[in-house]
């Protein structure tokens, strides 16, 4: 491939992210979510001054003082980076998860027997099946943004998103690759499984709803709350509903850097996974004014070396102390038993 053959390719990946309704960044989806900022943004103005001013809402959404910032940029930067690469993982990810379908549900069909097809109810086998689907999504994202928080070596690879100072729909892809990478095949794994348990049970191929291959309920919060969750915009969920859906508060909440925040607020769509697992934070009804990053020593990191090497580097350096701190947290779980047994036997 030479300079020309790699420009149209990169060129055709961009304008197909930007013009496929099943994408991640589509225009639509763009603009849909900037109504709903309007309306949200008029709403609450409405109810704090009593009066709606147009250019003030359009000065708040188009923020030079967030836009033209060095975090905005290095977004931009893993846009394109991603985009471009995006058809590598997403080849991987669909040749994952049929691989996984078919191996759960041949080691169903082998454990349990093989089920008869189901001859009727085709439009209700395929809502179920979308729900199923998307739930799997959901548990599958929480289970790998869980990892990336708990897991050192994760850590080091997820920090790349927590880096970004200013919250855009753009940061989105604020991540490193290797980051993308691992959920790609955690998705695979789960929503795989869950296809293969489907195909069993009704004993065909797994039939969903989708655009573009997306799962439409996936797509109906993209177009909705998702690109909100990385934006400046205090839009809460309370009461029942924000213990079901993650507002864009919630997800602000999970990048700020106030401690009390850390480990909140995992989820994707859904917060009841945070909710049952007890990580769930429900934002306050007044903007907290929360401060995002990460704060520590290093390269810049909005430079090419901060984003792509850094990460890599302290992921090495995290598993090569693993073994010395699983070792060192074995021992004081040993002490601290031990104290436990003497100080029962005393008694
Ligand atoms: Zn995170
Ligand atoms: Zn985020």
């Amino acid at each position: 491939m030479d300079i020309n053959d790699a420009l149209r390719f990169s060129v055709a990946r961009i304008s197909n992210e930007l013009f496929s309704a099943g994408s991640i960044f589509s225009v639509y989806s763009l603009a849909t979510t900037f109504l709903i900022a309007v309306c949200a943004l008029a709403y609450q103005r409405k109810m704090r001054r009593g009066r709606v001013n147009l250019r003030v809402i359009a000065r708040a959404i188009f923020n030079k003082r967030i836009l033209l910032t060095k975090s905005s940029a290095a977004d931009v930067k893993l846009f394109f980076l991603s985009v471009v690469l995006m058809p590598v993982v997403v080849g991987a990810l669909v040749i994952s998860t049929n691989a996984v379908a078919i191996v759960v549900s041949g080691a169903l069909n082998g454990l349990v027997g093989a089920r008869a097809p189901i001859a009727c109810c085709d439009l209700s086998i395929k809502v179920f099946s979308t729900v199923v689907l998307f739930l799997a999504y959901e548990i599958g994202y929480w289970v790998d943004h869980y990892l990336k928080h708990r897991i050192p070596f994760l850590w080091e690879f997820h920090k790349v998103h927590h880096t970004a100072e200013v919250l855009t729909p753009v940061t989105n892809f604020r991540n490193h690759p290797i980051d993308n990478i691992f959920f790609g095949y955690m998705l695979a794994t789960f929503i795989g499984a869950a296809s293969g348990v489907l195909a069993w049970v009704f004993g065909r191929t797994t039939e969903s709803f989708t655009v573009d291959g997306k799962n439409i309920l996936f797509i109906f919060f993209l177009w909705t709350i998702g690109h909100l969750q990385h934006s400046q915009f205090w839009i809460p969920f309370r009461g029942v509903l924000g213990n079901i859906i993650l507002s864009p508060a919630h997800h602000q909440i999970h990048h700020s850097t106030d401690p009390k925040h850390f480990n909140r607020n995992f989820g994707s769509v859904l917060a009841i996974w945070d909710w049952m697992f007890g990580s769930l934070e429900i934002p306050s009804t007044t903007n907290p004014r929360l401060k995002y990053g990460v704060v520590e020593e290093g390269a810049d990191p909005h430079s090419v070396v901060g984003i792509l090497a850094t990460p890599i580097v302290r992921a090495a350096a995290a598993l090569w102390r693993a073994p010395a701190e699983i070792g060192n947290a074995w021992m004081e779980r040993m002490e601290q038993r031990r104290q436990e047994s003497k100080s029962t036997s005393i008694s």
